[in-house]
């Protein structure tokens, strides 16, 4: 069964190895078993349920809750030559019976729909009449009321179970909560089945947070070293999404706006903007996310703090699906936490939920003020450990330094104590500074003991040390008031000197291009300047190609493979059919477009060596493709490949399987006829008459290779 999946891994989808558990997870689902699985963003679901539905005989039926990703996949699969549909209301009642039609003559191998979609009882009715290899449910979170993504039609899915006893169901999910998981299990009635468990590192998502300056000048530095890529960035309202996406835009950035307050259409075609063209940067609320398929964005930007680390960690996930380098940055000051303190206070719900919305908006501080692995500490919350620190956040390659603040604290909540707990951290400072302002005057507070004690701090320095006090909670923010700090209980055994407090110390924040940190280019930044002029040759063709199939650039060739074409310089289409995601189908298709690229505009019609046809005709077969069409890429005759053919199996570089391509019966048949004799394999005129009208005498000569080489006769 493995052998096979790898087989349709290497020929349809071009890749060489299963990832992390999806072989175990194909074979357990091929094999006609449940699964759960849990798999974090770009770790590779889709592989999990199109392999093993390909193995299978029959139709598998993929449940997903969005009709963009359902057109996605689709589009993928017309790629890689997999016969698949996706059923929704955007189809005319005319082509919905078209459809049906094809169905029910086993024409389609993967149909899409929407949950509300299967369960209706005419569909269901209908799907009964097929033969179904498979049901995948995606998303499968989505049944969880716990979560945010709730879609009430998936409860229905649980009757799957019972009406379609002999099917195998997979759900697959990225949300990794161990409330959720039950869920998922009870709902769906997936008691039985196997669980797959996945790590959720993203080790390719460089993770930095900044303390916030000047958020702009900030946020322009980190996209100045990341021109041309695409990439998201946050916004917590639709006022600032507007104003960040218009800034950018003056500044020369390509920026386009999106939240839940700009009309339909608006939002729709930005989204397919972004979705179909290279390089742009998406200012959203969180209204954009979920469904966003586009592997290729290779950063995620927060200018405002999210409101859990359940949140961070899903809307930085949207970077880096394609599994190469990402980053994940954020700016985040004490305004945003009196902000969302400030939502979270006035915000409805019963005071037990607000106590669970605040110890989440505690952890995501905890997060910010980490002096540790980032990684090691995100990953612990969702009850994983990760032994080392990672090395590929700026935590551990700034090697971020602690300091002893215990007596600068002590001062600061003196500051805060005695001018009454009711300022905010610009007026403390002032007094902690020593400055003659005239609120300073006008309150008296150039009398208080406090006042110039500080003077050995910078003002930064002194955000910083407020903004962390508060982050730990040794301190309030007065959220009816003004924003004004107040001490909390928590704060008494640092008063009375009993505990130290190390805190951590900000790096000089920078606005100058050379932002990432770590000296050198940052993690996102695919290629060296050398290689940019064919890389962007290469994107080019893509969305040439992209354009003519009307299909998004990532459906033609995802980043990860035309790097690799970048990397390994292919001269031949043999070479081409190594690197992965180049299928057997791509290669036909696309494979001598890109080769000429690649090799400076210049076609490669001179005549080949003998020798490197052969070469060239064995990768190809092995790559899936068929005879009729390895004759019409090396444009000889396809007599002439069968002979070629047939000397590569008797020198046993090829399978049967690979070289021909006949149903399975009839090879055996073929076989048989030359087997029934005693001793001596008969010549294949003794043969050829009997399947003179069913195959090309040429295959005959091939098997007879084959059957020769094996025995050794
Ligand atoms: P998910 O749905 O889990 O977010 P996808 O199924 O979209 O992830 O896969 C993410 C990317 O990884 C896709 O571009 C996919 O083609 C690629 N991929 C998946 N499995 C493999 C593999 N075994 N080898 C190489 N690339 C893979
Ligand atoms: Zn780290």
């Amino acid at each position: 069964m493995l052998e096979q999946a790898q087989r349709v891994l290497k020929d349809i989808f071009g890749y060489d190895s299963f990832r992390g558990r999806q072989a175990a997870i194909i074979e357990c689902v091929a094999n006609g078993g449940d699964a759960l699985v849990l798999m974090p963003t770009g770790g590779g679901k889709s592989l999990c349920f199109q392999v093993p539905g390909l193995l299978r005989q029959g139709l598998t039926v993929v449940v997903s809750p969005l009709i963009a990703l359902m057109d996605d996949q689709v589009a993928t699969l017309d790629e890689l030559g997999v016969a698949a549909a996706a059923l929704n209301s955007t189809l005319s009642n005319e082509q919905q019976r078209e459809l049906a039609g094809r169905l029910r003559r086993g024409e389609v191998k993967m149909l899409y729909l929407a949950p509300e979609r299967l369960v209706q009882p005419r569909m269901l009715d209908f799907l009964r009449t097929l033969d179904i290899a498979l049901f995948a449910i995606d998303e499968a979170h989505c049944v969880s009321q716990w979560g945010h993504d709730f879609r009430p039609e998936y409860l229905q899915l649980g009757q799957l179970a019972e009406l379609f006893p002999q099917v195998p169901r997979i759900a697959l999910t990225a949300t990794a909560d161990m409330r959720t998981r039950e869920e998922i299990v009870q709902r769906l009635h997936l008691q039985g089945a196997e669980r797959f468990l996945s790590s959720f590192d993203r080790p390719n998502i460089f993770y930095r947070i900044v303390p916030k300056e000047q958020p702009r000048k900030q946020l322009l530095a980190f996209l100045a070293e990341r021109r041309g890529n695409a990439g998201i960035v946050y916004c917590l309202s639709r006022k600032k999404v507007d104003e960040t996406a218009a800034f950018l835009c003056a500044q020369g950035f390509p920026a386009l706006p999106y939240h839940a307050g700009l009309a339909a259409e608006t939002r729709a075609a930005n989204q397919h903007r972004f979705l179909n063209e290279e390089g742009l940067i998406m200012v959203a609320t969180i209204a954009f996310g979920m469904g966003i398929d586009k592997p290729n964005v290779r950063y995620v930007a927060h200018l405002d703090l999210p409101k859990s680390l359940e949140a961070y960690y899903q809307e930085t996930g949207r970077g880096g699906r394609d599994g190469l380098p990402a980053d994940a940055w954020m700016a985040y000051g004490l305004q945003d936490m009196v902000m969302l303190k400030q939502m979270l206070q006035n915000s409805e719900g019963d005071e037990r939920h607000k106590r669970v919305e605040q110890h989440k908006l505690d952890a995501m501080l905890a997060l910010c003020e980490e002096t540790r692995c980032r990684r090691q500490s995100l990953l612990a919350y969702f009850d994983e450990v990760l032994e080392q620190p990672c090395g590929h956040c700026d935590n551990c390659v700034d090697q971020v330094q602690t300091w002893d603040a215990t007596e600068p604290a002590r001062q600061a909540l003196s500051a805060i104590y005695r001018t009454g707990q009711r300022y905010g951290v610009g007026h403390l400072i002032d007094v902690l500074l020593g400055k003659d302002t005239d609120k300073v005057r006008n309150f008296g507070h150039q009398k208080l003991a406090v006042f110039g004690v500080g003077k050995a701090l910078s003002e930064s320095e002194w955000r910083s040390l407020f903004r962390q006090l508060v982050a730990r909670g040794l301190v309030d923010i007065d959220l009816e008031g003004y924003g004004g700090l107040r001490l909390s209980g928590s704060c008494r055994p640092l008063l009375r000197g009993e505990v130290n407090l190390q805190l951590r110390r900000d790096l000089k924040p920078q606005t100058t291009a050379r932002s990432s940190g770590s000296g050198g280019s940052p993690a996102s930044q695919l290629v060296r300047g050398d290689e940019r002029e064919q890389w962007d040759a290469l994107r080019a063709l893509r969305r040439k190609l992209a354009e003519e199939h009307s299909v998004p650039p990532y459906v033609i060739f995802p980043d990860s493979t035309l790097l690799e074409m970048l990397r390994s310089q292919p001269t031949s289409l043999s070479e081409m059919a190594t690197v992965g995601g180049v299928g057997a189908r791509k290669l036909e298709r696309y494979g001598q477009a890109f080769l000429e690229v690649l090799n400076g505009g210049a076609t490669d019609e001179a005549p080949k060596a003998v020798v490197d046809i052969r070469h060239e005709l064995v990768s190809l077969a092995r790559a899936g493709m068929t005879p009729l069409q390895i004759a019409g890429q090396l444009k000889c005759s396809e007599k002439n490949v069968y002979s070629l053919l047939a000397e590569s199996l008797g020198r046993q570089e090829l399978s049967l399987d690979q070289a021909l391509d006949l149903p399975e019966d009839l090879m055996m048949e073929i076989q048989d006829a030359f087997l029934d004799g005693e001793g001596e394999l008969p010549p294949v005129s003794a043969i050829s008459e009997q399947f003179a009208q069913r195959v090309p005498e040429g295959v005959l000569y091939c098997i007879r290779a084959a059957l020769a080489a094996e025995f050794e006769l």
